[in-house]
Order: structure tokens, then C-alpha cells, then sequence
């Protein structure tokens, strides 16, 4: 197998492994919004019977407060729960970087030569668990969509109220600021996937630096143009792979030359 055709297989099992991620967010998220939505939909009802509704009909009676409970409540069950979900895609996803890199390397040696690569996967998984304790860069974001969505919801129903909206054009205006929730939570899962990917995959590339000199940038298909940009371009081995949010990009380990590493290994050339 060729380190071109490794490095595509490692790519399309990772770009799947993020995707089963998605699939359970937006599965946890159908159950979040199934038990938020009654609420909504009885709180709309009732403002669209009551005359003259008003900023203080909204107030009184806590009924801005109770509802922005309800969505609160329902956003903390869904980021506990997606928390998991992209826990489980990280230790996937280094578990698998781990892997592919280790089948990427062995690939890059001549037919003839016997070479073992060191593993990486403590370095690797050390990473991904840091990356996952409760004050790490993921909890918080997913922690943060349930203050955004009260705020949101908030904001919503006054403005609403001040432009005279009616029920069915506030449900709709709920329901899309809500879908922001889901659309940041996939966003995050995408995204550290990949990370602990290449995280996994310059561990892995780092630890053989007798003969891995560098990594090569791959982007993919449609990828967005500074990504586009740098597919193909080499990088030094303790340069991290910058990237953005969503970005799918993975890297392919650059070797020295096969005669320079097999030299200074003292092996021959007439041994190859
Ligand atoms: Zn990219």
C-alpha cells in the first residue's frame, strides 16, 4: 500500500468517525428539543390568547424566567450529554490518527527493509484526556451554549413583543435561534475530532524524528481556499497543523531520504 493511498483511507475513516459524531448530536439534540418544546409552544398559545401583550405580561409572573429554566435545563441535559459524545469521538479519533500515522510510516520504508516505528500513543492520549477534563477548551465551549441560548431566547420574546410579532412568527424565530445551540455543538464535535486526529498524527511523526524530517499538509476536496492554499506544502516537525473551526485538513509524514536513514543505521545501501 502507498503512503498516498494510506493517508486517503486514514482521511475518509476519520471524516466518518466525525460524522457518527454529528449523527448523535443531532439525535440527543431531537430528545432536547422534544422536551423544551411543549413548553414553548403552551407559553405561545397562551401570549397569543392574552390581550394586549406586553413586555410586562412577559415578566409577570415569572413567566420569562420559568421559560428560560425550561431552556436552560434542556440545554445542560443536551451539552452533558454532547460532552460525551465528543469525548468518545476524540479518544476515537487519537486512537485512530495513532494507527493510520503508524501504517502511513511503514508505508514510506523500501520493500527489503525491516523498519519498527516508535508508537506514540501515550504522548497521543495524554493530549486527548487533557483536552477533556472538565475545565478543558471543549467542556467550556459546550458549557457556554446554555447561558447563550437563555440570552438568545430572552432577546427573542422581547423583540418579538416590541414588533408585535405573532405566535407562529415567534416559535419560528425559537426554534432557528435554538438551532444555533445544535449548529455550534456540531461545529465543536467536527472540529476536535480532527484535532485529536492530528494530534495523534504528529505524535506519532514526532517520535520518529530519526527519519521523519517533516509532514505535508492534505487538504480536501472543497476544502476553503487558504486550506486550498497549503495542501502540498511542507512544514517542520514541531510546527502544529493551524487550522479553523470545521477545517478537515490532515497531514502526511515527510522522511528523509531512505539511503541517509539507513546509513547513519549502518546499513548498506547494497543491503536494501
Ligand atoms: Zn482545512
Amino acid at each position: 500500500m502507498s503512503l498516498a493511498s494510506e493517508s486517503a483511507r486514514g482521511k475518509r475513516q476519520i471524516v466518518e468517525r466525525s460524522a457518527q459524531a454529528e449523527r448523535e448530536l443531532r439525535e440527543a439534540w431531537r430528545h432536547t428539543l422534544a422536551r423544551i418544546n411543549p413548553d414553548i409552544a403552551r407559553f405561545l398559545t397562551k401570549m397569543a390568547s392574552a390581550p394586549g401583550i406586553n413586555l410586562t405580561y412577559l415578566l409577570d409572573r415569572g413567566r420569562l424566567a420559568k421559560l428560560q429554566a425550561t431552556v436552560g435545563q434542556g440545554m445542560q441535559g443536551f451539552a452533558a450529554h454532547a460532552a460525551v459524545i465528543v469525548g468518545q469521538s476524540q479518544r476515537d479519533a487519537a486512537n485512530l490518527g495513532d494507527a493510520i500515522t503508524q501504517i502511513q510510516l511503514a508505508a514510506t520504508v523500501p520493500d527489503n527493509v525491516a523498519w519498527n516505528f516508535l508508537p506514540a500513543r501515550h504522548a497521543a492520549l495524554s493530549q486527548i484526556e487533557h483536552a477533556l477534563t472538565s475545565d478543558s477548551r471543549v467542556a467550556r465551549l459546550l458549557q457556554s451554549l446554555d447561558p447563550q441560548a437563555q440570552a438568545r431566547l430572552r432577546r427573542l420574546l422581547t423583540q418579538a413583543i416590541l414588533d408585535g410579532q405573532g405566535p407562529r412568527q415567534t416559535a419560528a424565530a425559537i426554534q432557528q435561534a435554538l438551532d444555533m445551540s445544535l449548529s455550534r455543538a456540531l461545529t465543536i464535535a467536527r472540529t476536535e475530532t480532527l484535532v485529536a486526529y492530528r494530534g495523534a498524527q504528529l505524535a506519532n511523526f514526532r517520535a520518529n524524528s530519526d527519519v521523519v524530517s517533516g509532514w505535508i499538509w492534505m487538504a480536501t476536496a472543497g476544502a476553503c481556499p487558504d486550506c486550498a492554499d497549503e495542501d502540498g506544502t511542507e512544514h517542520a516537525l514541531g510546527d502544529d497543523m493551524e487550522t479553523h473551526p470545521n477545517c478537515r485538513c490532515t497531514c502526511v509524514p515527510q522522511t528523509r531520504s531512505w539511503s541517509d536513514i539507513l546509513g547513519a543505521a549502518g546499513i548498506g545501501g547494497d543491503d536494501m
